[in-house]
C-alpha cells in the first residue's frame, strides 16, 4: 500500500447506533477517497490479533470483547498525507480530549468505545489494510 493510504474501522458503538453513514460522509468531505469497504464482524480472537500490539495492556480483554460486540465497517482510504490527516480528523483516543469537530468528539462514547480506528503509521496502514482486504478488493 502506498503512503497516501490509511486504514479505518467504524467501531461497533458507532456502527450499531447508525452513525456509519454520517461518519463516512465526514471522511469523504475531508477529501478521502474510499478504496475498499467491508461490513463484517470480528470474533474476539480476531480482534485480539488485530490489537496484538496492546496485549500487555490492562484493557486488552475489554477491548477484544468490545471490538467483537457488533458489526464494524473496515475501509482503506486514499488522500495525500492520509495517515496524519486522518488521525487529525478522528481526534484524540479519549473523546474528552478530542478537538471540536472531530469524529470522536462527535460520536465517541468513551476512551474504549471511541467510534473509529485510524492507523498510526504508513507501515501499520498497510498491515491493517491487508488484515481485511486482498489487493483485488481495492479500487
Ligand atoms: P488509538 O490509536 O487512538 O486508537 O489508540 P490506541 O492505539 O492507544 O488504543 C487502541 C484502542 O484501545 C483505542 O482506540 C480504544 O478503543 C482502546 N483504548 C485505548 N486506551 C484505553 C484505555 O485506557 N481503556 C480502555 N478500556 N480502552 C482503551
Amino acid at each position: 500500500m502506498a503512503s497516501n493510504r490509511t486504514f479505518t474501522m467504524v467501531k461497533p458503538d458507532a456502527f450499531g447506533e447508525g452513525n456509519c453513514g454520517a461518519i463516512t460522509k465526514m471522511i469523504e468531505e475531508a477529501g478521502f477517497r474510499i478504496v475498499a469497504a467491508k461490513v463484517t464482524k470480528l470474533s474476539a480472537e480476531r480482534a485480539g490479533q488485530f490489537y496484538e500490539v496492546h496485549k500487555e495492556r490492562p484493557f486488552y480483554n475489554d477491548l477484544c470483547n468490545y471490538m467483537s460486540s457488533g458489526a464494524i465497517m473496515a475501509m482503506i482510504l486514499e488522500k495525500d498525507n492520509a495517515v496524519a490527516d486522518f488521525r487529525k480528523l478522528i481526534g484524540a483516543t479519549n473523546p474528552a480530549d478530542a478537538e471540536e469537530g472531530t469524529i470522536r468528539k462527535l460520536y465517541a462514547k468513551s476512551i474504549e468505545a471511541n467510534a473509529i480506528h485510524g492507523s498510526d503509521s504508513d507501515e501499520n496502514a498497510a498491515i491493517e489494510g491487508s488484515f481485511f482486504f486482498s489487493k483485488t478488493e481495492e479500487f
